[in-house]
């Protein structure tokens, strides 16, 4: 783990629940986020079963030791077996062994056709839609606190780089700005392809593809930016104007962030995520720049970048204590260039408290942006 300060996560009462879900029947985990949720084990190549008595790890020789490892240390070795293989058809052997004569569900949204077809030809084989991804969205006090000093590190690394806008740095110097200070602040990697997106054409690309353009005095600048510690993401926006905004500049950046402060406003239990969507676009729309919005309002963030809850018009989930989301709306046009604003949210009892802190009143540079 990278930070010894952190609080533990609560490893020993998954398998009860993900069991309490199943009503007896077996979960073939095959998706790496949901391996590491069950059991905190990190491995590329793995399979966990969860019976109605106990789980295994099922895994390769060259993670036999990790794995081990990683069970002893999330205090789950009295609950879990590991089983180690060396080649995939011995895996493969173990899984359908471990798993047994029963009902056994696999997840949908993870095993490949092939796996499918070749293990339902040995196994009594359902689909099973979201088991672990609900049960993951309420993230524990150890979850917590390691997306919070994910977000910490960016929120530092921002304020340190942001002011380099003004001299002409290419967008891929400031990308290597920020992952450079966050490695050395203890992050274990950026959260994601790092975005530096500039000036009239790429800063009207919500995902514009960082590159070795020079931002310029009048620019737009979006940097989308998150650190990775022991597996948590963080995720979180700015935009700024480099030198003096125009009038137009002002005028639509402030209106990001009111709906951005719309959308904050509406986060709480029991609203659905597409209310929180429903707060930015309204907004964008009745001032006419509906389609100046290219995209849903946020996401869940936790072990994945991008998990559930979404939040767009399509959404059909309402937000839970412990949901850890973002409210990102934006704005894009090519030849103006564009402006997003994000923040980290996670979901309490009486609405949503901020895990990104870094300030977003004003776009304006040089001054450095103050937390
Ligand atoms: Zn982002
Ligand atoms: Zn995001």
């Amino acid at each position: 783990m990278s930070d010894a300060g952190l609080p533990p996560i609560g490893y020993a009462t998954r398998p009860d629940a993900v069991r309490a879900r199943l009503d007896g029947a077996t979960l073939l985990v095959s998706n790496p986020s949901n391996i590491r949720w069950l059991t905190s084990f990190g491995g590329s190549l793995g399979w966990v079963v969860v019976g109605p008595e106990r789980c295994a790890l099922i895994t390769d020789g060259r993670y036999a030791e990790r794995a081990a490892a990683d069970i002893e240390s999330a205090s789950l070795a009295d609950v879990v077996d590991v089983v180690v293989g060396t080649t995939r058809p011995q895996i493969r052997d173990h899984v359908i062994a471990v798993a047994g004569g029963g009902d056994v569900r696999a997840e949908a949204d993870h095993l490949t056709h092939a796996q499918w077809l070749d293990l339902s030809g040995a196994l009594s084989l359902t689909l099973d839609t979201g088991t672990i991804t609900t049960l993951r969205r309420v993230k524990d006090r150890g979850e917590l606190a390691r997306m919070e000093h994910a977000a910490s590190i960016a929120d530092a690394a921002l304020t340190e780089v942001a002011p380099m806008l003004a001299a002409r740095p290419t967008e891929a110097d400031v990308r290597d700005e920020l992952e450079y200070r966050m490695h050395r602040a203890g992050a274990d990697g950026p959260s994601y392809d790092t975005i530096v997106a500039s000036g009239p054409d790429n800063a009207a690309r919500p995902h514009h593809h960082t590159g070795r353009r020079t931002v310029l005095e009048g620019d737009t600048v979006i940097i989308d930016v998150g650190a990775l510690v022991d597996g948590y993401h963080s995720d979180m926006t700015r935009s700024f104007v480099v030198g003096e905004p125009t009038v137009e500049q002002s005028a639509i950046y402030e209106l990001v962030l009111e709906a951005q402060l719309a959308g904050l406003d509406a986060v709480r239990p029991g609203v659905s995520a597409r209310q929180v969507d429903t707060a930015c676009r309204g907004m964008f729309g009745d001032r006419g720049y509906g389609d100046w919005y290219l995209h849903g309002t946020g996401h869940g963030v936790g072990l994945d970048i991008h998990e559930d809850p979404f939040a767009s018009q399509a959404s059909t989930a309402e937000l839970l204590v412990g949901d850890v989301v973002t409210v990102e709306p934006g704005l894009y046009r090519g030849g103006f260039g564009g402006f997003r604003i994000e923040d980290l949210v996670e979901v309490t009892a009486t609405g949503a408290r901020r895990l990104t802190h870094l300030s977003k009143d004003s776009p304006c540079l040089p001054s450095p942006p103050t937390t």
